[in-house]
């Protein structure tokens, strides 16, 4: 009976997949990203059935209020909490809408920027924040079965991954995942490691330092997780510098297989040990990004510490391996996370600290915990990572499954207990808080021979 059962719902199913007037079982949702001028994008939304509204994942600071213009007559943005919705205004269902949208005026923190100018006459577009939701994210939502459609202005290219294209139709990411794609004039540049776009406008040291960078990097860290991604990375480097020659800024953002930086500021046109101090390490850290995607987040709840933290921890520890830092200079870095974590959980816990605005206790604290960890099993960040990728398998892991993972490597459920009061806990004395963890890990480590 359960056999006919089944059998009757899975004939249902593939009826209904390919009973519909388009034939096939295509996207419920065709998504058209033109390059207008520049940064600024003609869109439109076609779905397969009518509906009655595009939910759109929030962006921080109101940017579609601001910077999205509905050009379809009768429609209409709403912001809710944690989500954009376009809608009509007399509620009735709709099939096609188009708008206009623009690049934001400043860059919004701990966040994709949406669509960002990339180098003279290119935009790159992060499609997280174009791809609409079947529900706000705190209902449960997932990505609408959605594919793309991109065309650059007249002459350029579009580069997503592997591809570089005049344009792209019915596109869908090969990680099944937000991504950026470039649209202009820009040829990438391949190499054995990855496909690369560098702005032209980038300082010549800067991109002499990125092609030595990358490989011996890579390399280092394929060696340090035992594996290496299997989609060939893409990583774009701006470098709209301005004039400020006090300005020494790097903006990195990474997702599975692909990593974008920009840089700002006139510092960073001559070579000094500063600037290539600052682009060596935080490159790094965006590196150890794409190996980190091998385990994702299984719930919106897991701690962005855990994977900054981490980033951080490991990069040092490619600094060390390729000569970069001596143990000075390591330790020093170390210090550093200290009493960076230590001043930012001086106005509440770790865990609240994004909702605060603190984002640099995500990257201090969780380089902490990451080296409290390290000194308490005895073994490398970049270890733990191999073990937790494993635990992550395909659901993805949770906060819970990381102190699970640090009592099962130091054999020491009071230790894992210790680091979730830290993350969880607002602290009196945050820094007496830090010492203790160094204190109990090392004593852990002498106790257990490590
Ligand atoms: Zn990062």
């Amino acid at each position: 009976m359960r056999w006919i059962l089944l059998i009757g719902v899975l004939a249902a199913v593939s009826l209904a997949a390919f009973a519909t007037p388009f034939g096939g079982s295509g996207p419920d949702l065709q998504i058209s990203i033109r390059q207008a001028d520049e940064a600024d994008l003609a869109v439109i939304y076609e779905w397969r059935k009518p509906r009655r509204e595009i939910v759109l994942d929030g962006v921080a600071g109101g940017y579609r209020e601001r910077r999205w213009e509905i050009e379809t007559p009768g429609f209409e943005l709403r912001r809710f909490v944690g989500s954009d919705r376009i809608v009509r205004t007399d509620g009735k269902k709709f099939s096609r809408v188009e708008l206009t949208a623009r690049p934001d005026l400043i860059r919004i923190e701990k966040e994709y920027q949406p669509v960002a100018r990339y180098g003279a006459g290119g935009a790159l577009v992060f499609t997280g924040h174009f791809w609409p939701l079947t529900a706000p994210k705190d209902e449960g939502g997932g990505r609408v079965n959605a594919s793309f459609d991109f065309t650059p202005a007249a002459g350029g290219h579009v580069v997503a991954f592997g591809a570089n294209e005049a344009a792209l139709a019915d596109w869908r990411s090969p990680m099944a995942h937000p991504a950026f794609v470039y649209l202009g004039p820009l040829d990438p540049v391949e190499t054995d490691h990855v496909m690369a776009l560098i702005d032209p406008d980038a300082p010549g040291w800067i991109v002499d330092e990125f092609n030595a960078l990358v490989p011996e990097s890579f390399d280092k860290l394929a060696a340090l997780f035992g594996f290496t991604p299997e989609t060939k990375p893409n990583l774009f480097l701006a470098a709209p510098l301005g004039r400020d020659e006090s300005r020494l800024s790097y903006a990195g953002d990474a997702l599975p297989a692909q990593f974008q930086i920009t840089l700002e500021g006139a510092a960073w046109k001559e070579k000094s040990d500063k600037a290539r101090g600052i682009f060596t390490s935080a490159t790094i850290h965006e590196a150890v990004h794409l190996w980190q995607a091998a385990a994702r987040p299984g719930t919106e709840e897991a701690p962005e510490w855990i994977h900054e933290g981490a980033a951080d921890a490991i990069a040092a520890e490619v600094m060390v391996a390729l000569g970069e830092w001596d143990s000075a200079a390591y330790a020093a870095n170390e210090r550093a996370a200290r009493t960076e974590c230590a001043r930012e959980l001086d106005t509440g816990s770790l865990n609240g600290a994004k909702a605060r605005g603190d984002f640099r206790a995500l990257y201090a604290c969780g380089h902490v915990i990451a080296l409290a960890v390290s000194r308490a099993d005895g073994k490398t960040t970049a270890d733990f990572w191999r073990d937790f990728i494993e635990r992550a398998g395909d659901d993805g892991y949770s906060e819970d499954m990381f102190y699970d993972l640090v009592a099962d490597r130091t054999g020491d459920r009071d230790f894992a207990d210790a680091l979730e009061d830290f993350a969880r806990t607002p602290l009196a004395e945050p820094d007496r808080a830090i010492d203790g963890l160094f204190a109990s890990a090392a004593s852990l480590a002498r106790e257990r021979g490590r």
